[in-house]
């Protein structure tokens, strides 16, 4: 029998009902005091370590724990605190401070402008960026760590810190001033690093795992070689080390790895099982190897024998040096699917949140010790739920099969190409120059938000709710033609979530009642399961979009999710590849645009913010999911004629590396986020000749300020020195549900005025040059 280890990256800090959100915004409120907020912190903790040791894992991990988010708690942590947030040299960082850098305030120190928040890879999770300045300097300047260490050494056991690693934490540092070259700083922050190390080893913990996820990057040779530096350093401190990878292969990376000097490496066996192989075969002879083989990013359980299987496998080679582990922290996971009570039994047994990935770990390990009849039971059940999944009838959809069987490359391009569209699409639209319209959602007033609850609580009749989205419905086509907008929206009413509305209507996703998942500090995102084949059993939008072209004699635009966000924004099934799900979206939605049109809209947007996100870590795998991205979206959108216009929009995100992706969507229009980051987009402009129409965001929707109508104008005078007039349109960057009333009708005001000042400079030019 082998004692090799077993353990999990992470796991969620939300708590199982959510319960750090509640505490974290109560005390922001003031509602809740420290000492409470700090109580509800290690309950947490201590109900995740109790799992672990219900579980049977070896290794209990700590460190995985944070208040807001790991990266900054790191920078907190190593001292790397910006200078506008004023704090004494000598003095701990106290957690308000590190409230403060994320969220620009308090409860007590002065507030200033918060840190960038951005994603991680390629999750929907979010950290708070590191700023680098000439004058950074590091120190030990957070021990909160060693206090959450002794919390876990007093109950036993064998204790793995996590940390982030040293170099994944520069990469994702920003430089904000000077021409400073981050990795001057190194041995600085390898010293600090080094101390916490020291201490964790007096404290009698007995392995640390250093995050390092760049490892799944296309990294430069020379990032590369700081690795041996920075980890002979830290190896000196004589506690053992695993280097943890995860998030896709180490491809390129993986000679440098094998040369340090670790004592265990973490490989993500579900993105990496390719590699993994090989890896184990060169594995150096003292270094363990930690098999990610519970899949830490969705919600299926695992499947049991094969995994097993693998193991088993790896083991003949590296015997006690095997470890068993969750491919990466669980953080990306919900936290119990025991408090799911309205899922339909069927999809609920194929389900594994955090809880139950942990449990999954423990008895892989289990069967491996003491061989597969210790664990006979669990590989029966899950040997059912294989089989079960993959005959169900819920989730294989013939038809649907024989759909996406029948795609042709002629459904995949419009009929003509646009500058053809282009002139039919002028002449039945009849627009004015620089026409303006917005990105499709009103603000989403409390009474909106009421009816659309007690409807689905089952407290407001079918007839009654619609009536009640007409009304709204009515009163923001009123607003759009007083305003003076030339292309209309209907707002959005019914729609809770622009992914959300679309899956309660499709057939194949389903919707967890508690699937919380930390997206950013305290707040939570719940995605929708997409478990079988997808279709659509009615139209979605069109009662709607129809009403609302009734009433007005302008064109109202259909507001549709494009596929790649639906994907991207869901947990999707493991039994098919993403490309084919996203076809079968991208088929039902071609369905609702062919009815859209059919019904009298003759515009139809499909947005698609999510694009860039879905985007693969390295750039090889970038490549082919560019291309079957562009390619659902011509799925969706070419059913059409040359005289419908297809718009599609995109928002926050680093658009200018894609721009060649976005101009092969072939959309009439396209209406893209830009005034956050002016400059950027003009740029972009300068680089890239866009081939269709655009209406570059002329202001940020996040913020109440009203825009200036003579700044307007100006963005537009820049923008058509690169594009012609004739193709541009004006829009704010994003959907307005989040602003009041209030504001969005000064906003748009002063676009419509903008719109009209350029018009009549234009008239007066044609006048003065014939
Ligand atoms: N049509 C959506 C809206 O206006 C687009 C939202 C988005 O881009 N995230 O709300
Ligand atoms: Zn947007």
């Amino acid at each position: 029998m082998s004692k090799s280890h077993n353990h999990i990256l992470g796991l969620p800090r939300i708590g199982a009902r959510r319960e750090l959100k509640r505490a974290l915004e109560s005390y922001w409120k003031g509602e809740l005091n420290q000492a409470a907020l700090q109580q509800v912190g290690q309950e947490v903790r201590a109900s995740n370590r109790a799992l672990q040791r219900q579980a049977g894992l070896s290794l209990i991990t700590v460190g995985d724990f944070a208040w807001y988010d790991q990266v900054l708690s790191t920078s907190v942590m190593l001292g790397v605190v910006p200078p506008r947030f004023t704090v004494s040299a000598e003095a701990e960082v106290s957690i308000d401070d590190m409230f403060r850098m994320a969220r620009g305030r308090a409860p007590s120190g002065e507030p200033a402008p918060a840190c960038e928040m951005t994603k991680w890879f390629d999750t929907n999770y979010h950290f708070i960026v590191p700023e680098l300045y000439p004058d950074t300097s590091f120190r030990l300047a957070n021990t909160e760590l060693f206090t959450q260490v002794d919390e876990a050494i007093a109950e036993g056991g064998d204790i793995k810190v996590v940390l982030l690693g040293p170099l994944t934490w520069l990469h994702l540092a920003k430089v904000r001033e000077g021409d400073l070259a981050a990795y001057a700083l190194l041995p600085e922050l390898l010293s600090v690093y080094s101390q916490i190390l020291e201490r964790l080893k007096q404290q009698g913990v007995s392995w640390v795992q250093f995050d390092e996820p760049i490892l799944a990057l296309d990294l430069d040779p020379k990032v590369l070689d700081y690795f041996t530096q920075a980890y002979n350093q830290l190896a000196a401190c004589g506690i053992k080390l695993m280097l943890a990878s995860y998030f896709g292969p180490l491809g390129d990376n993986v000679a440098k790895v094998l040369s340090l000097p670790v004592q265990a490496l973490h490989l993500d066996w579900v993105r990496g099982a390719a590699e993994g192989n090989t890896i184990a075969k060169q594995l150096p002879a003292e270094m363990a190897l930690s098999c990610g083989i519970v899949e830490g990013r969705n919600i299926w359980r695992n499947n049991l024998r094969a995994s097993l299987q693998t193991l088993t496998d790896l083991q003949q080679n590296l015997g006690d040096r095997l470890m068993v582990a969750s491919a990466c922290s669980l953080l990306h996971a919900p936290v119990d699917v025991k408090y799911e009570h309205q899922l339909d039994p069927e999809i609920k047994q194929w389900l594994a949140f955090a809880v139950q990935k942990t449990h999954e770990v423990g008895i892989l390990t289990k069967g491996l010790r003491q061989g597969e009849q210790a664990i006979a039971k669990e590989l029966e059940e899950s040997d059912r739920l294989v089989q079960s999944r993959s005959t169900s009838k819920v989730i294989h959809n013939h038809k649907v099969q024989q759909a996406v069987a029948a795609i042709d490359s002629s459904m995949l391009h419009r009929a003509s190409p646009y500058a053809k569209r282009a002139v039919v699409q002028a002449q039945r639209l009849g627009l004015p120059l620089f026409p303006t319209t917005t990105i499709g959602s009103f603000p989403q007033t409390d009474a909106i938000r009421r009816v659309r609850r007690q409807y689905k609580q089952g407290e407001e009749s079918a007839e009654s709710y619609t009536l009640a989205m007409q009304d709204e419905i009515r009163a923001a086509i009123a607003r759009q033609e007083q305003i003076g907008l030339d292309v209309l929206v209907h707002g959005e009413p019914e729609r809770n979530d622009m992914v959300e509305y679309f899956g309660e209507q499709l057939e194949g996703f389903s919707f967890s009642a508690n699937g919380w998942v930390q997206s950013y500090g305290s707040r939570c995102v719940k995605p929708p399961i997409i478990y079988g084949d997808v279709s659509r059993p009615a139209p979605i939008t069109v009662p709607w979009s129809k009403f609302a072209q009734s009433l007005s004699d302008k064109p109202v635009k259909g507001m549709l999710t494009g596929p790649v966000t639906i994907l991207c924004w869901s947990f999707v099934r493991d039994d098919l590849p993403r490309k084919d799900i996203t076809r079968q979206i991208a088929l039902a939605l071609r369905g609702e645009v062919l009815d859209l049109e059919k019904s009298g809209i003759n515009i139809i947007q499909i947005d698609e913010p999510a694009i860039r996100e879905g985007m693969p870590l390295r750039q090889q795998d970038a490549v082919s999911y560019l291309q079957w991205a562009v390619e659902c979206f011509h799925l969706a959108a070419d059913g059409v004629r040359d005289h419908t216009q297809i718009h599609t929009h995109m928002c926050y995100c680093e658009f200018n590396d894609i721009m060649d992706s976005v101009a092969a969507l072939d959309a009439d229009v396209i209406s893209i986020e830009a005034s956050r980051s002016n400059l950027e987009l003009l740029d972009a402009f300068e680089r890239f000749d866009y081939p269709n129409e655009i209406g570059p965001g002329v202001y940020d929707i996040h913020s109440p300020n009203v825009p200036d109508r003579d700044w307007i104008v100006e963005v537009l005078r820049k923008a058509s020195r690169r594009i012609p007039k004739e193709r541009l349109w004006i829009n704010p960057d994003c959907g307005l549900k989040t602003r009041a009333w209030e504001e969005t009708t000064a906003a748009l005001t002063a676009m419509v005025e903008a719109a009209r000042i350029l018009r009549d400079r234009d008239t007066e030019n044609t006048h003065a040059t014939s």
